[in-house]
Formats: C-alpha cells, sequence, structure tokens
C-alpha cells in the first residue's frame, strides 16, 4: 500500500487540519476497512485527530467514452471533467463549473447548483466495484446512500454544451465568499436556508479566533488565516444551539466533520 502525506491546513479548501499519510488506492487494490475515504476535501473539516484516511489514485483519474455514455473515474477533478465536456460539446456538465471537488465527492454529496445536480445525468455509479443504476440508489438534496465507495461514474451523454448556462450558473453562485471555506456548512432545512436562520439569530459575521460566519453568505463559515478546528465547531454549536432556540429548527451539516 502506497501512503502519501498530506498536509490538511494546505490540501482542504477551509484550510484547517494537520499533516496525515493518507492510503492511496489504485484499481486492483482493496479498500481498507476503518478507514474514512476523501476526496478533494472541498466539504471536509479535518480535526486534528481524524480516523486513518484513505483516498483513490491517479489510475482513478481518468475519462472515457463507452458507445453513447462517458465513464468518469472518482478521482478525476470536476474541472477536467467540465474542460472534457466543453471540448467534446457535451450538454448538461455547465453547472460543475467553479465547484471543486472530485467526481467521487460530487456524488457521494449530489452536488450541485440549484436543480441542476449530479444525480440528474448519472446513469450508474460503480460501488464497491459493482455497477449499481441509479434507479437502486437513494439520493436527494446533497445526499447519496452510496453504501460504499464509488470508483467510476456512468454518465448518460447528449451534444450541446453551452457557454451561456454555464456563465448563468456561476453567476447564481457570486454570493460566496472567496475566503478558504468548506462550502455552505449546513445544510438547508425544508422550506428555508440555513443562512437566513443564522442571520436571523445576529451571527451573520460572527467571528471566533480566525473563524467566522460570512459577512458575504453567513451559512459559510470562513478561514480568516490560521483559524483553527475547535473555533469552527465553536461557531458551529452556537449556530445550531441559537437557531434550536429562536427557530425551533436543528440545523444539519453539511460539511462533514471528521
Ligand atoms: C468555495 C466552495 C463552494 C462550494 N459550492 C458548492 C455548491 O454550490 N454546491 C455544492 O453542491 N457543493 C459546493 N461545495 C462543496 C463541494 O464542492 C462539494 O461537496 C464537492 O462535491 C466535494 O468534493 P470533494 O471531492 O472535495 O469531496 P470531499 O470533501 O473530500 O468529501 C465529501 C464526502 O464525499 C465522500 N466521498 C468522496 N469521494 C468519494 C467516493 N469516491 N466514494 C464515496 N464517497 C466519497 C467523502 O467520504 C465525504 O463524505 C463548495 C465548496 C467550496 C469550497
Amino acid at each position: 500500500m502506497r501512503y502519501k502525506s498530506i498536509d490538511f491546513s494546505k490540501f482542504s479548501s477551509i484550510k484547517i487540519g494537520p499533516r496525515v499519510d493518507v492510503a492511496l488506492i489504485e484499481q486492483g487494490d482493496k479498500f481498507l476497512e476503518n478507514h474514512f475515504l476523501i476526496g478533494g476535501a472541498n466539504n471536509l473539516l479535518v480535526s486534528p485527530n481524524p480516523p486513518p484516511l484513505m483516498m483513490l489514485g491517479k489510475s482513478y483519474d481518468f475519462l472515457e467514452f463507452d458507445g453513447d455514455d462517458l465513464i468518469v473515474g472518482c478521482a478525476t477533478k470536476t474541472g477536467r471533467l467540465l474542460s472534457f465536456a466543453k471540448k467534446h460539446n457535451l450538454a448538461n456538465f455547465e453547472f460543475i463549473s467553479k465547484l471543486p471537488g472530485t467526481i467521487g465527492g460530487m456524488v457521494a454529496m449530489n452536488a450541485g447548483v440549484k436543480s441542476y445536480e449530479v444525480f440528474n445525468i448519472i446513469k450508474e455509479v460503480e460501488i464497491n466495484g459493482k455497477w449499481i443504476k441509479k434507479e437502486d440508489i437513494e439520493y436527494g438534496y446533497r445526499f447519496a446512500k452510496l453504501n460504499g465507495i464509488a470508483t467510476k461514474v456512468r454518465f448518460e451523454v447528449k451534444k450541446g454544451y453551452s457557454e451561456e448556462l454555464r456563465l448563468e450558473l456561476v453567476k447564481l453562485r457570486e454570493n460566496q465568499p472567496k475566503e478558504p471555506s468548506a462550502g455552505s456548512f449546513f445544510k438547508n432545512p425544508p422550506g428555508d436556508y440555513a443562512g437566513r436562520l443564522i442571520e436571523a439569530v445576529g451571527l451573520k459575521g460572527k467571528r471566533v479566533g480566525n473563524m467566522a460566519f460570512s459577512s458575504k453568505h453567513a451559512n459559510f463559515l470562513i478561514n480568516l488565516g490560521g483559524g483553527r478546528y475547535e473555533e469552527a465547531i465553536e461557531l458551529s454549536n452556537l449556530a445550531k444551539e441559537l437557531v434550536l432556540r429562536e427557530f425551533n429548527v436543528l440545523l444539519k451539516e453539511e460539511v462533514k466533520v471528521i
């Protein structure tokens, strides 16, 4: 087994976490028990003592046509898939523009923008080495129950890449802050917005140490430079406590805290 030493204070999008040896899983390797699988760490908050970690290696970073379908390895970065879609004039991948991560992470989070989400265009996912049809996977708003490791995804492809649509969808996300974050921190509760609730309890812009709820978008927990895990957790707990007390709504993390 090969390992890669990863400094999460540099690698993760929120720039928090220790340096750890992460096991690299290549095609043909067995998955490791009791290891947490990471993708690009764009939706993770890594504690000073995370569980043992693994990630998919280079052999899972590929794109290939299979008849009318496109098969993409789960270590492939979203940016690479978008460039491929543009080059080959493929429709329906425009929403992944500037959505950071790997294809595996996207599938596990059913990542997307408004109603454009990755499960809209998926046909099948290879999980623990077996192809599973989309219909047999439970998925919804920002989650998918994969019950294992996604290694490859089969996408339905149609011609017709639209630069206009890409720009329109990127524009929808212009309210996201530029400072390091892990994306939206909490899931939007049914019929409401986590950002609205955090703002309503007075936490928009609230700072603890070097972490803060962004004053641009309250549901983004941002790192102002040298922010720490404990500070992030303090803010998260505070938001949960106040929102529960004032609105009787239990905020649930979208970010995976490990
Ligand atoms: C600035 C910013 C903006 C963002 N905006 C959006 C947005 O608009 N919409 C949106 O949906 N998301 C957004 N995100 C969140 C993030 O881009 C997505 O969740 C992305 O899909 C995470 O991919 P990742 O590879 O980094 O996964 P990671 O963060 O590494 O992992 C996320 C989860 O996926 C699981 N996972 C990873 N790979 C696999 C695999 N191969 N098989 C099974 N499980 C796996 C992990 O175990 C973990 O539970 C944003 C993030 C940032 C930093």
